[in-house]
């Protein structure tokens, strides 16, 4: 038997099923996958930092043999989420100085409700949990998967809900985590319908990677309460084509059809999508898949992700040989988030101007005056 049908039951389209059966040990890790020295050395290393956790649905997407797998390597420990403490100066974690922390994204737009960030003036996050049903190891939010995370509770959250009450320009909230959909039906239907009663609360958004990494979420009965409540649009986290599954594109046809447009928001991974080749094959499956390719966040200063970042050049690289290259809808917005908020970066086609004209250069670098107004 493959491993794929020693994990495969009755149960496996079962959301709980997967979440209760989800891998956290490396014995039950090691009965699916032929594990390197290195994967199994990092295990328990970088176990006492961060939290391993990975649903049998993920894992069934991991090639068993390839510890260079796109899949396997955001979900499985490495040993350079430590390299603070075993590669550069030997002292533990928070001795070390420097713009990097494990959460920069909450800098700016604190509140004094700890679940919501008001970066922007119409719209703010709202954090209803820190758990995922995976954990991925590049988490611009990796404290929240470290063994002090801590989960929102009901008197937490109605103080969310009376932040966003009381204030008339939040146009737009954003359900966020952790996973938000790690939590049950009833507690999002709770948020959602006393957010739907506020008249400025225009529309609201679920970011939520359970189409990738636990597509069976995605239920008929999630969809009839959620289309209740619309506008509502959701934004998942595909970064490898190999995820787009025939069990993800499932789950979301069955969210396009209550109505629900999908987008998704990539993540640039050093060895996973950093070439133009991947991510094309990305963004074909997603547009084939319906969903809308929205950002391609350039990896967050991290600490213990930092193995994940490539150079802003080689971001910038990609874009230009996707924009021109392929359907415009299927082009996203390369971003890099900083305390002050998310910055688009471009490739430049504006090469020069002079009295009465600009200089524009095309996708293939042919260049062209254009009369300036
Ligand atoms: C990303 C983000 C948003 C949403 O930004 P959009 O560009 O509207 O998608 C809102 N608030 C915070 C704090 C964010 O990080
Ligand atoms: S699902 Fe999102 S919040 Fe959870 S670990 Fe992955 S990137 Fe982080």
């Amino acid at each position: 038997m493959t491993s794929t049908k020693e994990l495969k039951n009755d149960s496996w389209d079962d959301w709980r099923w997967q979440l209760d059966n989800s891998i956290t040990t490396l014995e039950a890790l090691r009965d699916h996958l032929n594990l390197a020295p290195e994967e199994e050395n990092a295990f328990h290393k970088v176990g006492k930092r961060y939290v391993f956790q990975v649903t049998p649905y993920y894992l069934s997407l991991m090639d068993r043999n390839d510890p260079n797998d796109p899949v396997r390597l955001q979900a499985l420990p490495n040993v350079k989420e430590l390299a603070d403490i075993y590669h550069i100066d030997q002292l533990p974690s928070f001795h070390r100085s420097g713009v990097e922390s494990e959460n920069p994204l909450w800098k700016e737009g604190k509140t004094d409700v700890k679940c919501i960030v008001h970066r922007y003036p119409d719209r703010v996050l709202f954090h209803l949990t820190n758990l995922c049903p995976t954990y991925c190891r590049h988490c611009s939010r990796k404290v929240h998967a470290s063994h002090d995370s801590i989960v929102s509770d009901r008197s937490l959250i109605d103080r969310g809900i009376s932040y966003i009450e009381a204030r008339p320009e939040i146009r737009d909230v954003l359900l966020s985590g952790g996973d938000p959909l790690t939590i049950g039906d009833n507690k999002i239907e709770y948020v959602v319908s006393r957010l739907r009663q506020l008249p400025h609360v225009q529309i609201i958004r679920i970011g939520t990677r359970t189409p990738v990494t636990l597509p069976q979420r995605i239920t008929p009965e999630f969809c009839q309460m959620i289309k209740k409540y619309h506008p509502i649009w959701i934004n998942t986290q595909f970064n490898h084509p190999n995820e787009v599954t025939l069990e993800a594109k499932l789950a979301i046809e069955r969210l396009l059809e209550a109505g629900v447009p999908v987008g998704n928001q990539s993540v640039l991974l050093k060895g996973i999508n950093d070439s133009v080749d991947v991510m094309k094959r990305l963004v074909h499956a997603l547009v084939m898949a319906r969903v809308r390719p929205y950002y391609l966040y350039h990896a967050d200063l991290v600490r213990g992700a930092e193995h994940f970042r490539t150079s802003i050049a080689e971001g910038i690289h990609i874009i230009e040989n996707l924009r021109g290259h392929t359907s415009g809808f299927a082009v996203p917005q390369y971003v890099i988030c900083t305390p002050l908020g998310k910055t688009p970066l471009n490739p430049n086609y504006l090469i020069g101007s002079g009295p009465g004209h600009i200089a524009l250069r095309n996708y293939e670098w042919r260049t062209w005056k254009d009369p300036d107004a």
